[in-house]
């Protein structure tokens, strides 16, 4: 299964690079970067000065549902859904697209320093865990595993790095 990496407002290239490399040890399909030209000032809201993650992904999904493979959209920009101050990021459940913001990811966000290991740490926590639920996964109990669910930074830390054995079957197989 190919992995169609879309950046969308997002300047890291160097990240880039690293998630493109990552990726594809665990994808041996192979991963792709893309430049889709989506327009997202829609999904913006002026009161919370945030992106609206799900209205991204249907923009999303009118130019790439052509594609075989998942589109996985990266983004420095903050998202939300209605019901959450933010979220790191959103995935179809067994579908095609996810998006992942690194904006909450950045240990500046929080502390005055920065940390680019630690940030490239997270992402891709948070991009294995997007894509986990594109292949069907849903929540994992075990905090070593990477679809352990994380709504603050602290259980992003907190959580391994990788799929357990059981969710790394389904993602794989
Ligand atoms: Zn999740
Ligand atoms: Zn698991």
């Amino acid at each position: 299964m190919s992995i169609y990496l879309t950046p969308v407002k997002f300047s890291n290239t160097t990240l880039l690079s690293s998630v493109v490399e990552e990726l594809s040890h665990k994808f041996k399909d192979g991963v792709k970067t893309i430049n889709v030209d989506l327009n997202i000032d829609e999904a913006f809201s002026k009161e919370r000065e945030q992106y609206f993650s799900t209205q991204i992904i249907s923009e999303a999904i009118k130019k790439t549902n052509n594609l075989d493979g998942k589109v996985l959209i990266l983004t420095d920009v903050d998202l939300y859904i209605p019901v959450l101050t933010f979220v790191f990021g959103e995935a179809q459940l067994n579908g095609k697209h996810s998006i992942v913001s690194v904006c909450r990811l950045h240990e500046e966000f929080y502390y005055e320093r920065t940390d680019e290991n630690l940030l490239r740490e997270r992402t891709m926590k948070e991009i294995f865990h997007e894509l986990g639920h594109n292949f069907g996964l849903k929540h994992c109990a075990d905090w070593d595993c990477v679809m352990h669910s994380s709504t603050s930074i602290e259980e992003v830390d907190i959580k391994g790095n990788n799929y357990c054995k059981n969710c790394e079957r389904e993602v794989l197989h």
